[in-house]
């Protein structure tokens, strides 16, 4: 019989929350650090703005991603898993999906913002500590929930490893579209399909003037119509925006407020940069901005305030400035 970990390596599957590290990699690594204990945790706490595929995965699929987290439960000697959900999805949830777990699982309700979901704000959260990231290494793999190898995949990576284990996987992916759009919803493609196609495909193609937000409703590239023959492996929204209808800097202090509350304060360039992002863009005062851009980009502690800055600066580039180039 042929070990899981090795057809989730034949099946080339990666992580599937943008990161796209290879799981099998991330199964082998838990594996080889022998522990008398071992974690698993099904992360599902979604918090990007119009993302909501976990969501669709957990009340559609809710028994093939619990099979998937039992096949991580069998291959760890001695594990118990985490399903750490999106409070909204708890309190909806909760009755579903305990009516198909047993005695290895625990359901827990997400703690703090959007941060909450960072691997290892995860693992402090479950310890009862303040949910903000640590330092890496040691990565979780081998020093996770209470210093024990701990396995943190996603919804729709547990999904896909039921469908390996099965022989069903099809290489597809799952990406939620929304905005300004007649089918609004979650979607399953293959991963190599383009988003031209997907919007094709879905009858979601805009026939006005738009551009997109591709990857997060806050922290996803703003692309335009040009750019669509990209393909969106790992990246799990789709949002559409009525370009003449939409103002920039409305969506802008949008993005700003959510991650100036999501942040989790513990480094100074995310906190302090969220902040002086949303008062520049509600002053529309931009002076200042690339050099907190550079700031949040080069020092933040984690990914959050790295990747933070990528929807404004693609907008600027892209809309505004361009815009603003039009009418002059
Ligand atoms: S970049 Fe810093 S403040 Fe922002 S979420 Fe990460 S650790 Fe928290």
């Amino acid at each position: 019989m042929i070990d899981i970990i090795e057809k989730i390596k034949k099946a080339e599957i990666t992580g599937r929350s943008g990161c796209n590290f290879p799981v099998w990699k991330k199964w082998s690594l838990v594996k080889e650090n022998l522990s008398e204990k071992h974690y698993i945790i099904c992360n599902a706490s979604e918090g990007e703005l119009e993302t909501f595929k976990d969501y669709y995965l957990l009340k559609n699929h809710s028994k093939e991603v619990i099979e998937g987290i039992k096949i991580a439960l069998d291959t760890f000697q001695n594990s118990s898993a985490y399903i750490y959900l999106n409070k909204d999805y708890y309190s909806e949830l909760k009755d579903l999906l305990e009516g198909l777990i047993d005695d290895r699982f625990v359901l827990f309700k997400k703690e703090g913002g959007y941060i909450g979901g960072e691997e290892t704000a995860i693992l402090e959260a479950i310890e009862g500590k303040r949910p903000e990231p640590r330092s890496k290494p040691p990565f979780p793999t081998k020093s996770g929930l209470w210093g024990y190898p701990t396995l943190i995949n996603n919804v729709e990576t547990f999904y896909s490893v039921y469908q390996i284990e099965r022989g069903s996987y099809k290489k597809t992916r799952f990406y939620s579209i929304s905005g300004k759009v007649k089918n609004k919803g979650v979607f399953e493609f293959h991963e190599e399909t383009t988003i031209r196609e997907i919007l094709e495909k879905t009858r979601n193609a805009p026939d006005f003037d738009y551009f997109l937000q591709v990857g997060g409703g806050a922290c996803g590239e703003i692309m335009l119509p040009e750019e669509l023959d990209k393909k969106v492996k790992g990246l799990a929204s789709i949002i559409v925006y009525d370009r003449k209808k939409t103002e920039p800097f409305l969506l802008m202090e949008k993005w700003a407020k959510f991650l100036f509350e999501g942040n989790c304060n513990k480094c100074t360039p995310c906190r302090e940069g969220t902040y002086r992002i949303l008062e520049i863009i509600k002053k529309k005062k931009m002076e200042e901005i690339d050099d907190i851009f550079f700031a949040m980009e080069n020092s933040s502690f984690c990914p959050l305030g790295r990747v933070a800055v990528v929807p404004f600066q693609s907008l600027l580039n892209k809309i505004v400035n361009n815009n603003d180039k039009n009418n002059n």
